[in-house]
């Protein structure tokens, strides 16, 4: 599986934001960002002058960073969100969520969207009782998410019914903590979407 390989918390200081992809790390005293908040490299602190392009290609990148996709995975998103009905820039942040490792993410299963990733490429989650192994798959609505049966009693699973409950999660999804389950009500709006992402920016860049 393609992955990015640059030190995970420079990608924050190279976006010049936080975009949680340590899990609790990001939320203690370590985050990398919070100590050190430029660009990495020798050049990190320097002030630059970002031309359009170059305002527009790091918001892409941001979006890529958080969602854990590479270009082609991105690329490909972005046309399938073109070819839908509304607003590109929206259906391009919805198709994001609606991925499998995101929604286990969301839902708590996991502390970061590449532990999720890891979950479902490891066969421990399942969509409507079936094992699904592939994170980039897109939920439906009416979707219901599980830990796979023979799974919940690994060491990772254990007690988190328990840490779960009262957990929550964005409204267009429903999580059932005792049973490590959840399921996709609808699709998400925009206003429930709560990453630092200006997705008009992508779409201009991609327009040109
Ligand atoms: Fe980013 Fe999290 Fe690392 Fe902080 S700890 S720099 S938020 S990945």
């Amino acid at each position: 599986m393609a992955r990015y390989t640059e030190a995970v918390c420079r990608q924050c200081r190279r976006e010049g934001v936080k975009l949680f992809l340590k899990g609790d790390k990001c939320y203690s005293g370590k985050c990398a960002f919070d100590v050190r908040s430029y660009a990495p490299g020798q050049h990190g602190q320097a002030r630059k002058k970002v031309s359009e392009y170059g305002i527009q290609l790091r918001e892409k990148q941001k979006a890529k960073r958080i969602y854990g996709i590479l270009e082609r995975q991105f690329h490909n998103t972005f046309t399938k969100a073109e070819k839908q009905k509304g607003i590109t820039g929206e259906n391009l942040l919805v198709m994001l969520e609606r991925r499998m490792d995101n929604v286990v993410y969301r839902l708590g299963f996991a502390s970061s969207r590449s532990q999720a990733r890891q979950l479902v490429c490891h066969g421990h989650i399942a969509v409507n009782g079936k094992r699904l192994d592939i994170p980039s798959a897109l939920v439906k609505a009416g979707d219901v998410i599980s830990v796979m049966e023979n799974s919940r009693g690994s060491e990772y699973f254990k007690g988190m019914a328990e840490a779960l409950a009262g957990k929550t999660v964005p409204a267009w999804l429903v999580l059932d903590a005792q049973n490590l389950g959840g399921k996709v009500d609808r699709f998400p709006v925009r206003e429930e979407i709560d990453v630092p992402i200006a997705e008009h920016l992508i779409v201009e860049l991609y327009s040109k």
